[in-house]
């Protein structure tokens, strides 16, 4: 996800829950990344990039029309990260033909 070099002020004046939550996010140069429990850090998506991967893990090259669960779970693997991924795995499961 690209954000705005001069988007943000700081963190001043956000709710408590919104700059707990950010906490869990680092900019390194452009990019976006969520930061695990162990560390690890996962590239975040933008909506865009994450149907495309969606559909991709789902149905792509490799795709053998997993579960949400399942899909949620090799996108991590694979290092992506999005606030509404499992949700939208469901979505993308739902809403397949095939399936
Ligand atoms: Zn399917």
């Amino acid at each position: 996800m690209k954000l705005q070099k001069d988007a943000g002020r700081g963190d001043m004046g956000a709710p408590k829950r919104i700059r707990y939550k950010a906490m869990r996010y680092v900019l390194i140069g452009d990019d976006m990344f969520y930061r695990m429990l162990e560390g690890l850090l996962l590239n975040c998506l933008g909506p865009v990039e994450s149907n495309r991967l969606l559909h991709e893990v789902h149905e792509g090259t490799c795709g053998t029309h997993q579960s949400a669960h399942k899909m949620k779970w090799l996108i991590r693997r694979s290092g992506y990260y999005w606030p509404t991924m499992l949700e939208d795995c469901f979505k993308y499961y739902k809403g397949c033909q095939a399936c």
